[in-house]
């Protein structure tokens, strides 16, 4: 697939895995993933895992990523992971605004922003998400929903910042539910991401920002949301979690 930017499918495992099951997993992604070229594949396991996936995967070309990080450095934040913790075990990545932090954690647009900044500040790529509820998509405010999440938790950053972040389009009513957006209403929602960047940073950092698709993403609609022009991977929960599931979806897309 010919596309201006390389795509990037990353599985988010949740609470799940044990450390000798997320050992196991990852060993298997990196034997069967080991001649794919074409994609940036990123597991993202409990922070009680980072450290064991961390050494499985070296020199392979599978990367790491966290489920989420604190917006402070290190100090007196009991509970809280700071992102130089991550980079101690080379994570590359962190997902922040997950869905099911805004719903349960109560996360807003301006703390993402806040870690989104901290990422960057960290050399992490943040994989910032977004998305409407079934409720906000009937109303037929899915775009005034997005675009607010959007400037929320991008705020503060540079360009140069913007451009390097991963954005995850996951429409709330799809996520685990087995409800997938169709590809045009994927396609729909990531141009109108695309044209909100453009109109906050400039057409040529627009251009250059990946944009995940999240929700209910399967081997059989990989392919079929890859193809569109504005779709550039994916955000994978429950189907990252077998190595059948998460293997045919990378290979699905190439
Ligand atoms: C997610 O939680 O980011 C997600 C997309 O989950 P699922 O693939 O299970 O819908």
């Amino acid at each position: 697939m010919d596309k201006e930017r390389k795509l990037i499918i990353a599985g988010n495992w949740k609470t799940n895995k044990t450390v000798a099951e997320a050992l196991d997993l990852v060993t298997a992604l990196r034997r069967e993933l080991a001649d794919v070229k074409a994609v940036d594949v990123v597991v993202c396991p409990p922070f009680t895992a980072l450290e064991s996936v961390s050494k499985a995967i070296l020199d392979s070309n599978i990367r790491l990523g966290a489920q989420n990080m604190s917006e402070n450095g290190y100090g007196a934040f009991t509970g809280e992971i700071a992102a130089g913790m991550l980079k101690e075990f080379s994570v590359g990545y962190v997902i922040l605004g997950h869905s099911e932090r805004r719903q349960y954690q109560k996360e807003t647009d301006a703390l993402v922003a806040k870690k989104a900044a901290a990422a960057h500040a960290a050399n992490l790529i943040p994989i910032v998400c977004v998305g409407e509820t079934l409720m906000e998509r009937e109303a037929a405010i899915t775009e005034e929903v997005v675009e607010t999440q959007l400037r929320g938790s991008l705020a503060g950053l540079t360009s140069d910042q913007v451009e390097k972040t991963v954005l995850a389009y996951e429409p709330v009513w799809a996520i685990g539910t087995g409800k997938t957006a169709s590809s045009a209403q994927a396609q729909e929602v990531h141009a109108f991401i695309r044209k909100v960047l453009s109109s906050m940073h400039g057409d040529t950092t627009a251009r250059r920002v990946r944009i995940q698709y999240g929700g209910s993403v399967k081997a059989n609609n990989a392919r079929e949301l890859m193809g569109q022009p504005d779709v550039d991977g994916a955000l994978v929960g429950g189907a990252s979690l077998e190595l059948r599931g998460f293997t045919d979806i990378v290979k699905n897309s190439i």
